[in-house]
């Protein structure tokens, strides 16, 4: 049986930058995973449908239709055999507030054994976001990336009740990304 590790961080973060560091130093030590992007499987969805053009304007769908593709990307993952890594969002910020990235549903089909909350201060997430061309950010203060890691931490929590999976915190903090990518390679390990 493999291993399921779910990766989550507010937009920016830098989750993927991590998990990919981690990947190399394990790929020396003969330890695997596969990534699956959960976004990059609605996308693939929302997009044959003709509802999006931009990963960005997902997350400003009708509920109704996110928590559809929502379903099938958790679906088409839960296929995956060997040891997966699930990159993803622990909570959604929509227009109309949170949406679980996880719902019960979803968390049925994937079961994790952990998941890892990559984290930092507001203000540098901040930053980080203004500098990133390559995509769509939010425009957003300290005070609302604060709630919502605030929020990502509390819902954690009932994630951990439904499946019994370990929850870990990971800081990401500037000039630090060895250190991250240490600690994620330790959680996959
Ligand atoms: P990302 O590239 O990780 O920022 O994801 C792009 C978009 O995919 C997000 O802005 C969301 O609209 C969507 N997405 C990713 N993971 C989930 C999830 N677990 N539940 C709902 N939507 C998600
Ligand atoms: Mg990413």
């Amino acid at each position: 049986m493999g291993r399921r590790v779910i990766i989550t961080g507010v937009p920016g973060v830098g989750k993927t930058t991590v998990v990919t560091g981690a990947l190399k130093i394990l790929e020396e030590e003969g330890v695997s995973y596969r990534t699956l992007n959960f976004g990059t499987y609605m996308f693939d969805v929302a997009q044959k449908e003709g509802i999006v053009r931009d990963r960005d304007e997902m997350r400003k769908l009708d509920k109704e239709i996110q928590k559809r593709l929502q379903k099938r990307a958790a679906q088409a993952m839960a296929q995956e055999e060997g040891n997966v890594i699930i990159d993803t969002h622990a909570s959604i910020k929509t227009p109309t507030g949170y949406l679980a990235g996880l719902p019960e549903w979803v968390l049925r089909e994937l079961m994790p054994d952990t998941i890892v909350l990559v984290e930092t201060n507001e203000d540098q997430i901040l930053l980080r976001r203004l500098t990133d061309e390559t995509r769509s950010r939010d425009l957003e203060g300290s005070y609302g990336i604060a709630e919502h890691q605030q929020f990502n931490r509390s819902i954690a929590a009932a994630y951990s009740m439904y499946t019994g999976c370990s929850i870990k915190y990971i800081t990401n903090a500037d000039f630090l990304l060895d250190k991250a990518v240490e600690n994620m390679a330790a959680v996959l390990r």
